[in-house]
């Protein structure tokens, strides 16, 4: 008997193959099938008449094949088969590639049943690649799985649609086997149908209403448990003590006030409710939010010396060897009056010895030897979006003291601009501050794009601007040329471009595989302003802080995406000079989705409407997933409604405090211990 807990393979008509792909997909049970939730509906529409077909729409039309026929494509490797349609007396055109054994199976006079997208022929509308099933030509009566409303999943290629429809259909009255785990309060309360209905809906809708439904309950699901996880961290972490930090308020203004500039508002109140955390005894846990250049960084410094002046060690963490060295260069200059010890420790850099540091600042390698960090009262991640939640747990773990429960006081720094509504869904259990200003100073960055035969002009404006003392970037997407793509390496475009455009220049070469010393050496001398342009790799992307460099040329922009872009922008406008950053277009013609997704960048000038631009074009499933969030793409869709973040937050919050540890909801307590790993049930 099939049960919910049955491998794959014991089911009809999956094979070692389909095994393989769909195990490819994460799917090992029977469960994992009916969790494996399509990403989008196609609602087909009957059509009768060809003449009523419209571009873009999904139809299903009957008709009689009056002629089919394969041959070669223009390009040799593809192979093309054409068929005619005769549907009630008008011809339509279908076209399928390499499906060779087509002209084989389907033959002039069968009755065909064609679904798919239409598309533009030469001559009206047609069918590429659709779906098509035989039908006989007594009745014609739809088969049982093609409904009016199709599940799409997201597959891999060596699996088609039909394969996991058919499975899902097959056995999806075992959805009926799946227990409920909401407290039936709180699905009676919020109107939600039970997972074993959402389940079945969501696979087989019979109309928007039950896509709807069924979304939303699992949806709510997801968030609710990620709000009871952060409510039990909150909790966990009211238990614990952290090291008191008393504000210092003269030293700390005296920090301020030697400041080459004026902190913003929005830095000082950053600022303010972070000392404010670190001055009770409980461990603090915040994200600082800031866009790039807000100056985040000066933010930490003033919490770091609080924290000196405490006698208690800091240790920041940040995602690259470039970046780490610069913040130790950086707050080394900013501390030099104090008599702060600073160590750097990362794979290739390491000064000072760590273990004695007030400060030590380094990559990952600082979680590798637990005696480096040890004693850490205040930590601080940079970029944390770039590290997983292994990392991030480790350096606090390996400062907590289990036998006096005592825990460092812990933020988080990002430039990710997270809409407030999903970084409660996200990050529920940190505090959050955000630094929502430009320094006064900055004017606004320009963007543009360059095209192709405008290029001289763009080497002459950067002679020009270096001529006043100026610094620049360009960035590429490759090492070194590759036969694969088109893309252009930075080595043989160092060399050629610097011969005929920059020949009284000085200009350096910077990326990955260039030795440890030379990149110092490079970072050294254009922080000093010995370099003028850099020609670098996205190595530069993050963090990286350089107020002289005023312009950013990024070529091939369209191999990054809108976010990158952003960043890689970041690096420029970090003074009270006009900065720019231009987007070169290569000879080959853009697609003009492409442009229009630059055309974006050269209008959102700030990382928040950017944001909120990116999502409503490529939506929350596709914007977040690389985010790691742990959501799946139903509940990102559904994520930006705030009421149901709310709702789910209330009710986490009212269950914690009625049931701390989760003893009168043993289905919760459990599923909420995998919850990272594997959301289903068994
Ligand atoms: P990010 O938020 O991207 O980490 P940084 O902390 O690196 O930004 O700061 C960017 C630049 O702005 C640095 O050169 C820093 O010295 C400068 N800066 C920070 N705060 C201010 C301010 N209030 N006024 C002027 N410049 C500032
Ligand atoms: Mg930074």
């Amino acid at each position: 008997m099939i049960r919910l807990n049955s491998p794959l393979t014991e089911l009809k008509g999956v094979g070692e193959k389909t095994e393989k792909s769909l195990k490819q997909l994460g799917l090992k049970q029977v469960a994992d099938l009916l969790f494996f939730l399509p990403f989008r509906y196609e609602e087909y529409n009957n059509i009768k008449d060809v003449s009523n077909l419209e571009i873009g729409q999904f139809a299903q039309i009957e008709g009689e094949v009056s002629l089919i026929e394969g041959r070669r494509g223009f390009r040799k490797r593809i192979h093309v088969t054409e068929a005619m349609l005769n549907s009630n007396g008008e011809n339509i055109k279908v076209v399928w590639f390499n499906q060779p054994y087509l002209t084989k199976s389907i033959k002039v006079g069968d009755r065909l049943l064609i679904r798919g997208k239409v598309g533009e022929g030469y001559s009206g509308p047609s069918f590429v690649s659709p779906e098509y099933k035989k039908i006989d030509n007594l009745k014609i009566n739809l088969d049982k799985n093609v409904k009016d409303i199709q599940a799409v999943y997201h597959l891999n290629p060596s699996l088609n649609q039909y394969t996991i429809r058919r499975l899902v259909n097959d056995y999806i009255s075992l959805a009926n086997k799946i227990p409920e785990w909401l407290p039936k309060n709180i699905l009676k309360k919020l109107n939600l149908i039970s997972l074993s209905e959402a389940i079945k809906k969501i696979h087989n809708p019979k109309n928007i209403n039950d896509i709807e439904e069924a979304q939303k309950r699992i949806a709510f699901t997801e968030l609710f448990m990620r709000q009871l996880k952060s409510q039990k961290i909150k909790a966990e972490l009211a238990q614990r003590k952290a090291p008191l930090l008393k504000f210092k308020k003269e030293e700390t203004n005296d920090f301020i006030n030697s400041l080459p500039f004026k902190l913003t508002l929005a830095q000082k109140r950053s600022a303010w409710e972070i000392l404010q955390d670190l001055e009770r005894n409980q461990p603090m846990n915040r994200l600082l939010e800031g866009d790039v250049g807000s100056g985040k960084t000066v933010v930490v410094a003033i919490a770091i010396l609080n924290t000196f002046l405490n006698k208690k060690k800091s240790a920041l963490m940040v995602p690259s060897e470039i970046l780490a060295r610069q913040h130790y260069l950086t707050l080394k200059k900013i501390f030099s009056s104090y008599d702060i010890s600073i160590a750097l420790k990362t794979r290739s850099f390491k000064e000072g010895e760590a273990k004695k540091a007030d400060l030590i600042i380094g990559t990952q390698s600082l979680i590798q030897k637990r005696a480096d960090i040890k004693d850490i009262s205040f930590v601080v991640i940079d970029e944390q979006h770039r590290f997983g939640v292994y990392q991030r747990k480790k350096l606090i773990d390996e400062n907590r003291n289990e036998v006096d429960n005592i825990s460092p006081h812990f933020l988080s720094l990002t430039a990710t601009p997270i809409p407030r509504s999903l970084s409660l869904a996200i990050y529920g259990d940190l505090d959050l501050s955000i630094i929502d200003e430009m320094p006064a100073e900055r004017k606004e960055l320009k963007t543009s794009i360059v095209k192709n035969n405008k290029r001289e002009d763009l080497y002459n404006f950067l002679n020009k601007k270096i001529k006043q003392g100026e610094q620049a970037f360009i960035v590429y997407p490759l090492i070194e040329e590759s036969d694969k793509s088109s893309f252009k390496a930075v080595e043989k475009e160092y060399i050629e471009i610097t011969k005929k455009y920059f020949p009284n220049l000085k200009c350096e070469i910077l990326h990955g595989k260039v030795k440890k010393k030379e990149k110092e050496k490079i970072m050294t001398d254009f922080a000093s302003q010995k370099i003028d342009i850099l020609f670098a790799t996205t190595v530069i992307e993050v963090g990286i802080d350089i107020p002289n460099a005023t312009i950013m040329a990024i070529e091939n922009p369209e191999r990054f995406g809108l976010a990158q872009l952003h960043q890689l922008r970041g690096r420029v406008n970090r003074s009270d000079k006009q900065s720019y950053c231009f987007l070169l277009l290569n000879e080959k013609k853009l697609s003009s989705k492409s442009l229009e997704r630059l055309k974006i960048l050269e209008k959102y000038k700030n990382g928040l409407s950017l944001a909120k631009k990116d999502l409503e074009l490529r939506g929350a499933g596709e914007v977040f997933s690389s985010m790691q969030s742990g959501f799946s793409e139903i509940s990102l869709a559904k994520i930006f409604n705030y009421d149901i973040i709310k709702l789910a937050q209330t009710e986490a919050k009212e269950l914690i405090e009625n049931d701390t540890n989760l003893d009168n909801n043993p289905l919760i307590k459990r599923r909420l211990g995998s919850f990272e790993k594997d959301y289903h049930l068994e």
